[in-house]
């Protein structure tokens, strides 16, 4: 089969490597779109793995299962039309038991094979266990793309707390930042969003979110919840301005989320005396679980979360390097997928 291996990020080639094959419990699925995520664009996290195959955002068909390869939830039969996604937690150890599934050490080490910029990826027993989904007909290849990027903001809204009525500013209205606040509106949250492209900001609207132009000041964003402050800060960027505008949002009672790596040595501007004297919390929320990625499903299925308008570019496999390059310009693209049935 043929696979995009990453070796640096200016040098991305569509390689003939072997096929996988399904061992006991395993299953192999041909892929049909992969999406690209944010991190698949930092090459100082790539790098470190290169070479590598990324792509972590799958859907595809079942092409073998390995002999007992069942979920935990139901059945799975060649030809189903399925979302995989790239790690699963053991769920019993004291990290799982805490609620940090996705810092558990089974979750660090689960991993795919190769990887979703491929025509085909094994999926080790444990995944197909507890990490595949059967797509209901209605949701679609390129919707189902969304699954993991959804899931991450579901656990994000999730750890936040974010319910009917709750103010949420989200900061930063790329991929992530879309997703979040939908995922949060979907709960019945208002929300503000912050973003200096334009295009961003119409899309965040059209979903039913408030925007403020180009550059709001903190003092501007608080101003649309008068009275009823700023409940939770979403920083769906590692930018250092929107960081900073991100902590100058927070006031008393603030929830600071942080979904989003920064640049590595960066630190958070904010002071503990204002943590402290506004009672403010700080947290951080990082991928998804099991119970994440159904829920994601659940929202695409229902209509709860529409993604139609997020997809502004498709690539074939063989134009993977130039998926990235697309990704990389920020200011016209959203929602890049590798089209790998093309
Ligand atoms: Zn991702
Ligand atoms: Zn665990």
């Amino acid at each position: 089969m043929r696979a995009a291996v990453y070796y640096r990020a200016t040098d991305i080639r569509v390689e003939e490597v072997p096929d996988p094959v399904a061992g006991p419990g395993e299953a192999v699925v041909d892929i049909t779109v992969c999406g690209l995520c944010g991190s698949d664009l930092m090459d100082w996290y790539s790098d470190a793995k290169a070479p590598t195959v990324l792509g972590h955002e799958i859907v595809g068909r079942v092409r073998s299962l390995g002999e007992g390869a069942r979920p935990d939830d139901g059945d799975l039969e060649v030809g189903d039309r399925v979302f995989v996604h790239h790690h699963t937690p053991c769920g019993v150890c004291d990290i799982c038991r805490r609620g940090f599934e996705t810092l558990c050490s089974t979750f660090k080490s689960s991993a795919l094979d190769p990887g979703g910029f491929a025509e085909q990826v094994r999926v080790p027993a444990a995944m197909v266990r507890r990490e595949i989904l059967v797509l209901p007909d209605h949701v679609t290849d390129e919707q189902a793309a969304f699954i993991e990027p959804l899931a991450c903001c579901v656990r994000g809204v999730e750890k936040a707390r974010i319910g009917p009525g709750d103010t949420v500013v989200v900061i930063g209205l790329g991929q992530m930042g879309q997703l979040y606040a939908r995922a949060a509106l979907a709960r019945g949250a208002r929300v503000v969003g912050s973003d200096p492209v334009a295009a961003r900001r119409e899309l965040v609207e059209a979903a039913g979110a408030v925007t403020l132009g180009e550059n709001p000041t903190a003092d501007e964003l608080r101003a649309v919840f008068g009275d009823r402050g700023v409940g939770v800060v979403a920083m769906c960027t590692g930018a250092a301005a929107a960081q900073q505008l991100g902590c100058d949002v927070a006031e008393r009672g603030t929830t600071i989320q942080i979904f989003a790596p920064a640049r590595p040595g960066a630190s958070l501007p904010i002071e503990p005396n204002k943590i402290f004297f506004n009672e403010i919390t700080v947290q951080a929320s990082y991928s998804a679980d099991p119970g994440d990625i159904r829920d994601a499903l659940r929202l695409l299925a229902d209509g709860a979360v529409n993604v139609d308008d997020m997809v502004s570019h498709r690539f074939p496999l063989a134009e993977t390097a130039r998926a990235m390059d697309a990704a990389r310009g920020k200011g016209d693209s959203m929602k890049v997928l590798i089209e790998t049935g093309r």
